[in-house]
């Protein structure tokens, strides 16, 4: 069978298809003109975020049964247009949550302790700075998260199991199961009390007309002026001109973002000049474990199928009605 990647994958993922007998083509540049005669012959794709899988390519995709995402997010896969030709599309949730959990962690941990601050000072000879007694603990403190889902729930847990944090939550869709898993150690509690009450807060909302600016001038002024905001799930989430606002009149005491609204992040951008933030170029879930990970399970999805077996996270189930794929094995 045909595999086409549109981008290179990890190793181990390619073994994984090698041993099946693939025949792998990885295409010499995502653009959509070189992947477009390419698609013709594939079975199966593993798709990555650098092309859009449009209505236009998938037109010619007539051999095509599977488009396999690396990631979660499906933003760049005309799903409809794939279950119109009866294409089943996978997606990879939860693969990087705790790759993600961790990041998060780390610039909690890292902005409570200073970390930056502290090592630019050894570096320029101010060892004293250690009689300051800057760094905070974060042990006994309140977390406040934004969006208990997958990561949200995670980051919860570890922070009150390994550093005896009170949890409290925000997230109106959770169900009445959900909540009961978790009720001995988080507390739900309204928006605006979560701002006012934690000392770190952190977001895992997904992007969407109801959370975009969901963190603004109003949010921020709620926070304690000790506390600390991390955003590692989309930029729109957080009104960037408010937080540089807050930040720059310490009004809160720090940020860890691993997103923006722009990416990547201007050379001129205000955020970029001020020291009590951390910012990583989203790459809270490109662990070297994670890609690997991600790619894995994204070409087994796709020997899944070759093998008549039903994959998991089907984005598409009602292709899995069709004639075509009537037989599949769960
Ligand atoms: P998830 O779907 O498991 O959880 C999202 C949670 O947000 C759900 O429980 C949902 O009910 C809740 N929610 C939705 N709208 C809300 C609202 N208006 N107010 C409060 N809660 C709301 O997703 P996840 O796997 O935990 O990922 C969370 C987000 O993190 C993703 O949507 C994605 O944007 C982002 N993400 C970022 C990276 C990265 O590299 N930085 C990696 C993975 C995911």
């Amino acid at each position: 069978m045909n595999v086409l990647l549109p981008q290179a994958i990890e190793p181990e993922a390619i073994a994984l298809l090698g041993r099946e007998n693939c025949r792998i083509t990885t295409a010499p540049d995502p653009k959509p003109e070189t992947v477009l005669p390419l698609i013709r012959a594939a079975h199966g794709l593993i798709l990555r975020t650098g092309i859009a899988i449009t209505a236009d390519l998938l037109e010619a995709a007539d051999q095509l049964l599977v488009i396999a995402r690396t990631g979660g997010g499906l933003d760049n896969v005309d799903v409809a247009a794939a279950s119109e030709k009866g294409i089943i599309v996978t997606s990879n949730l939860g693969v990087n949550t705790i790759s993600v959990a961790e990041h998060v962690l780390s610039m909690i941990l890292a902005l409570s302790k200073r970390l930056p601050r502290m090592d630019q000072a050894v570096r320029s000879g101010n060892f004293g700075i250690r009689y300051r007694n800057l760094p905070r603990d974060v042990s006994g403190k309140t977390i406040g998260i934004l969006g208990f889902g997958r990561i949200g729930c995670q980051i919860g847990k570890i922070c009150h199991q390994t550093f005896g944090m009170r949890v409290v939550a925000y997230d109106p869709y959770l169900t009445v199961a959900q909540k009961e898993e978790c009720h001995n150690w988080v507390r739900m509690v309204e928006l605006e009390e979560l701002f006012a009450t934690s000392d770190f807060i952190s977001i895992h909302v997904p992007l969407t007309d109801r959370t975009r600016d969901l963190v603004d001038d109003a949010a921020l002024s709620l926070m304690k002026s000790d506390a600390i905001i991390i955003n590692a799930s989309r930029g729109g989430v957080v009104n960037e001109a408010a937080l540089v606002r807050a930040l720059q009149r310490d009004r809160i005491a720090g940020a860890g973002l691993d997103v923006f609204s722009q990416e990547p992040v201007a050379a001129d951008h205000p955020l970029l000049k001020l020291e009590n933030v951390i910012l990583t170029p989203h790459t809270a879930a490109l662990t070297r474990e994670c890609v690997a990970r991600m790619a894995t399970e994204a070409a087994q999805c796709v020997l899944d199928v070759f093998a008549g077996r039903e994959p998991p996270n089907v984005a598409n189930r009602q292709v899995l009605e069709s004639g075509r794929w009537k037989q599949l094995n769960a």
